[in-house]
């Protein structure tokens, strides 16, 4: 059986990545999740093994020196990371798995397993990042300047992604992310198995 996909998608604070990605999760509802470990407190109603596996500062440094950590980055102070087993389960029993990451992270995967399929989403304009930042009403004006500074040197580094999706609408972004799966799956490298089976194949 082939592999499945493994689709990473990162964009800047305020993008709108979470909610793209829950409708893409509806669409979509056989895409496995890959379930990332985290130094944060839970917020809210998140539990533990749903959200994230929440671990201490200490936990998370001893699964990067067990090798269980196939990529991290910190975060406003904290740590987030992808646990290697379950992706490497996952996708090796041919499940799609889509991970929702930070720039770093999308890129230091591709490092790791060249097959990543890296998404950045970006917002249609500056202007319309920063209002929806504003409107989220979760920071004040000077976190939202440096969110904003963020956000655009994080776009530089949208020429070292696959592909590259705006968030215009949700529907439409959540769209195009569901359309480059189904591209992705019909590469060429991905139908080599078939393709050497029918050409020494008897058609008699
Ligand atoms: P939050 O604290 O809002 O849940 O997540 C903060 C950021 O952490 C999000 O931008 C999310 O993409 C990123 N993130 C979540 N899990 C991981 C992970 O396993 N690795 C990396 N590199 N980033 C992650």
């Amino acid at each position: 059986m082939d592999n499945g996909l493994i689709v990473s998608i990162s964009g800047p604070s305020g993008v709108g990545k979470g909610t793209v990605i829950a409708r893409l999760r509806e669409m979509m509802p056989e895409v496995g999740n890959s379930i990332s470990v985290t130094s944060r407190a839970p917020r809210g109603v998140e539990q533990d093994g749903v959200e994230y596996y929440f671990r201490t500062k200490e936990q998370f440094e001893q699964l990067i020196a067990e090798g269980e950590i196939i990529e991290y980055d910190e975060y406003v102070g904290n740590y987030y990371g992808t646990p290697l087993t379950p992706l490497l389960r996952m996708c090796g029993s041919g499940q799609d798995v889509l991970l929702d990451l930070t720039v770093p992270g999308s890129l230091a995967l591709k490092e790791k397993f060249e097959e990543t399929v890296t998404i950045f989403l970006l917002p249609p304009s500056l202007k319309e990042l920063r209002s929806r930042l504003e409107g989220r009403g979760t920071e004040d004006p000077e976190q939202i300047d440096k969110r904003m500074a963020r956000a655009k040197s994080e776009i530089e580094n949208s020429p070292k992604f696959d592909y590259v999706v705006t968030n215009d609408t949700v529907e439409q972004a959540a769209q195009d992310i569901a359309n480059i799966m189904k591209t992705e799956l019909n590469r060429y490298v991905r139908s080599k198995d078939l393709v050497e089976r029918l050409l020494a194949e008897q058609d008699k």
